[in-house]
């Protein structure tokens, strides 16, 4: 009997997903594997947290097929040969991952496995597009986004989609899994309430949500994406990043629903949301070819930028919610409580810390990291440089958000910040994005770390000192 290694990483579903389709065309027996790595344990806790629950959907599904998923620990060179040793496999099949590390990690386990003899074939399940497929002219990567757009319509995407197997091979009793537990996947100190009410992890949500989004939302995205108050977007993040549902799906779902009802505002809506998920594309293009920026800004005149360097007390009060200005206190409460924080807020948020506050960025996209359950290095890198102003297709530095404006335009009667800053919930509309103004401050309240002009000011003097 031919046996293949199906080795799971970050593609945890059983649909759409050509690593498990080609090991089931090319052998009799296909053993799903999960290795907890030694460098796994760098993800963030809220990540973890969603790894441990997805994991355990996997396995449900493998189990409804007649399969199921075989958890080990270790170094991923040595489980995938000590298993293939164990179950007799000849080939070792998955999907590829594109962050500088694992690509490293990748190259070197193919080779080892092919001089080992077996057969060893990486696939693409979770881009539309590889990283090198989509080049300018000259051949070098695109740095920005409108012509990466262009091109990647130009291009066109193969959305052929594929159901799950109705059946898989049973695994031989004899192997042995890890329980789940084993992994320590889950927070010692159990602070995942808020995650667990608010999310559930696995293929099936995120089909479900992929569904009730196309449904009643995405006609309204182009407005309803920008108003944290309400839930306008598709909350598909995590499931996107652990790779619970592929993009083609995404694609091919929304285009399918464009056919059945040909009207020109529901175009435009998912239009606008078709190019979010191209810029998830680019993100990843990106890092691809410029593996430096995951510490290192890509414009080279931020590498001078005069950060503060004592800023451990406004840090520590930005990353608990009580900086004293309600819209970004809001979103980092949202964030703590949930793993998840609406993208305007992550913007208002992430400008707050470093222009008004002046931290370098790379210490709030570590934070980010930590806590947010879609916590992704491509996705983060790029829209934590993207606001710094030193990334690709970046807001220009001197555009420097106001969060009381902000705030008053994109939930102006303060839904959001009353939700997640209870403390303000009493203020009438007009000062609930700036409590200092009221007649009476609510006393439970922090008073501003900063004073917004004069930050402001400070920040663009920084900036006019790196273009000198
Ligand atoms: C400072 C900062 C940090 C961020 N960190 C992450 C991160 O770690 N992980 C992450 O997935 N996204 C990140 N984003 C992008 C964006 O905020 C989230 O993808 C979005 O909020 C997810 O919500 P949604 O699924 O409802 O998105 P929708 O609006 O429904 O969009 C659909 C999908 O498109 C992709 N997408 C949407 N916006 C962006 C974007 N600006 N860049 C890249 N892809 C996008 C996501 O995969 C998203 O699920 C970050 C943005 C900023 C400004």
């Amino acid at each position: 009997m031919t046996t293949a290694l199906l080795w799971f990483r970050r593609d945890l579903r059983l649909a759409d997903n050509p690593a498990l389709r080609t090991a089931l065309a090319q052998c009799e027996r296909v053993i799903p594997l999960y290795i907890d790595t030694p460098e796994a344990s760098d993800d963030g806790a809220a990540a973890r947290w969603w790894l441990h629950h997805s994991l355990a959907a996997l396995d449900e599904s493998l189990q409804q097929k007649g399969s199921r998923l075989l958890r080990r620990r270790g170094d991923a060179l040595e489980v995938l040969r000590a298993v293939a040793r164990e179950s007799g496999a000849t080939a070792v099949y998955w999907n590829r991952l594109y962050e500088p590390a694992a690509i490293a990690r990748d190259r070197t386990i193919k080779e080892a496995l092919h001089a080992d003899g077996l057969l060893a074939a990486s696939h693409n399940a979770l881009l539309l597009n590889e990283p090198w497929q989509l080049l300018k002219a000259d051949g070098t990567p695109y740095r920005v986004f409108t012509p990466y757009w262009n091109a990647a319509q130009k291009r066109g995407f193969d959305l052929a989609l594929h159901a799950a197997p109705a059946a898989l091979p049973p695994l031989p009793t004899a192997l042995h899994s890890e329980p789940l537990a084993a992994l320590q996947l889950l927070p010692r100190i159990r602070w995942d309430s808020g995650l667990a009410a608010t999310w559930r992890p696995g293929e099936a949500e995120a089909t479900a949500r992929l569904a009730a989004f196309i449904e009643h939302a995405v006609a309204d995205y182009a407005e309803a994406r920008d108003r944290p108050g309400q839930a306008g977007t598709a909350r598909l993040s995590p499931h996107l990043h652990f790779g619970e549902v592929s993009p083609q799906r995404l694609m091919a779902l929304v285009q399918q629903h464009l056919t059945t009802r040909r009207d020109a505002g529901l175009i435009q809506n998912a239009e606008s949301w078709l190019r979010q998920l191209v810029w998830r594309e680019f993100s990843h293009q990106l890092l691809y070819h410029f593996p430096h920026t995951v510490n290192e800004p890509l414009d080279a005149r931020f590498a001078r930028f005069p950060w503060r360097s004592d800023y451990m007390e406004d840090l520590s009060a930005w990353q608990h919610g009580d900086t004293g200005i309600p819209i970004v206190d809001a979103g980092m409460r949202e964030l703590w409580h949930t793993g998840w924080m609406h993208n305007r807020v992550r913007m208002i948020t992430a400008s707050f810390l470093t222009k008004n506050l002046l931290i370098p960025w790379q210490e709030g996209a570590r934070w980010f990291m930590d806590t947010l359950v879609d916590a992704d290095l491509a996705n983060n890198t790029l829209g934590w440089q993207w606001v710094a102003g030193c990334g690709a297709d970046a807001a220009p530095y001197f555009r420097i958000f106001n969060p009381v404006s902000q705030g008053e335009k994109f939930d102006p009667h303060g839904d959001y910040v009353r939700q997640w800053v209870p403390e303000l919930a009493g203020l009438p509309d007009r000062y609930i994005h700036q409590p200092w103004a009221a007649p009476i401050a609510p006393a439970d309240y922090p008073a501003p770390r900063v004073d917004l002009k004069a930050s402001r000011e400070r920040a663009l003097a920084a900036y006019a000192a790196i273009r000198r």
